[in-house]
């Protein structure tokens, strides 16, 4: 029976579309196993400071290396993950393997790394206490991560969210809204958190080019932003065009395959060490820019 169910979960592999407790069961174990068998991994995608051209910072992003399936993408399982519960362990696994390799990043001149927080997470009163003890152990400071949470992780229960984002803000850890412009946005909330950056939705980035709506709200976002003190980050960032016209919005940072896609940490590295030779170019095209 077992065996059965976890055919019919290689089968569909969205849980969205199978909904048996069956084929769930087989889905989580499959995924602890995958945490204890290091079928995890952690890529990371960098973002480009728009005034000086340098990669200062990126962002942590899950990859399962599944034995038979191949590469599954987070959307395959991070919602799940979300469900179950299952996310606590793996963000905490995620921010560990980030951790790991933040001091090596540091004296690259990646200053900071952002991890993906879920609704689960911020309702974890203990997540403060957790992140500082695996920090101690790798010699790492908060200042040096950013969490990015999403509008509807927080609208989830503000009131809780509120007090656990205050308590991270406190600690020095960065705090940055993810996929802003897709949620239920209150103004109100953004105001009050201790926030310090926006994530410009990759959907609205994109299409800046040939749609003009996209491209007002991309310019309203970048000085709303900069209206309340807060840093602007646009991802989804898919060529020069594009990239070229944030530089011109005063957007930054950007993100996106047009830089590079997310990578494993050991090419990452090698790709902040080739973009580092050519940095001094593309500061000097953007004070060209004025
Ligand atoms: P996100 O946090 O908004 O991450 C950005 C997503 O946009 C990533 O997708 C990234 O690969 C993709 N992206 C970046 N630049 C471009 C581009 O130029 N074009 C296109 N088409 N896409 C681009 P990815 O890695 O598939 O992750 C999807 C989502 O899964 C993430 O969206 C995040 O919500 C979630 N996720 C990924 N890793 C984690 C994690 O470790 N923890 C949690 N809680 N969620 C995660
Ligand atoms: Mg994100
Ligand atoms: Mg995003
Ligand atoms: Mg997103």
């Amino acid at each position: 029976y077992a065996a059965k169910a976890r055919t019919a979960g290689a089968q569909v592999y969205d849980p969205a579309t199978d909904s048996s407790s069956a084929t769930n069961l087989s889905l989580l174990s499959e995924l602890r196993h995958a945490l204890d068998h290091q079928e995890l991994r952690l890529f990371l995608q960098p973002k480009i400071h728009l005034a000086s051209g340098r990669a200062i910072a990126a962002e942590a992003l899950v990859r399962w290396q599944h034995p038979q399936r191949g590469l599954v993408p987070p959307m395959l399982f991070i919602p799940f993950a979300e469900q179950t519960g299952f996310i606590r362990r793996l963000t905490l696994w995620i921010f560990e393997e980030t951790a790991r390799v933040q001091p090596a990043l540091q004296r690259l001149g990646v200053q900071r790394i952002s991890v993906n927080l879920s609704t689960r997470d911020l309702l974890d009163q203990e997540l403060p206490d957790k992140l500082d003890a695996l920090l101690r152990r790798h010699g790492a400071l908060p200042e040096a991560f950013c969490l990015e949470i999403t509008e509807s992780a927080i609208m989830d229960d503000p009131q809780r969210a509120e007090a656990t984002l205050n308590r991270l803000s406190e600690r020095g850890y960065k705090l940055s809204i993810d996929d802003f412009g897709t949620g239920y946005s209150s103004l109100a909330y953004l105001k009050r958190l201790p926030v310090d950056e926006l994530k410009i939705d990759k959907s609205f980035v994109m299409a800046m080019e040939g749609e003009a709506g996209d491209a007002k709200i991309v310019r309203s976002t970048i000085d709303l932003a900069h209206n309340l003190g807060l840093t602007v980050v646009a991802e989804g960032v898919e060529n020069a065009a594009i990239l070229e016209q944030l530089r011109l919005l005063h957007c930054d940072e950007a993100q996106g395959y047009h830089m590079s896609k997310p990578l494993p940490v050991p090419e990452f590295e090698a790709w902040v060490v080739k973009w580092a030779a050519q940095a001094p170019h593309a500061a000097a095209s953007a004070a060209a820019l004025g």
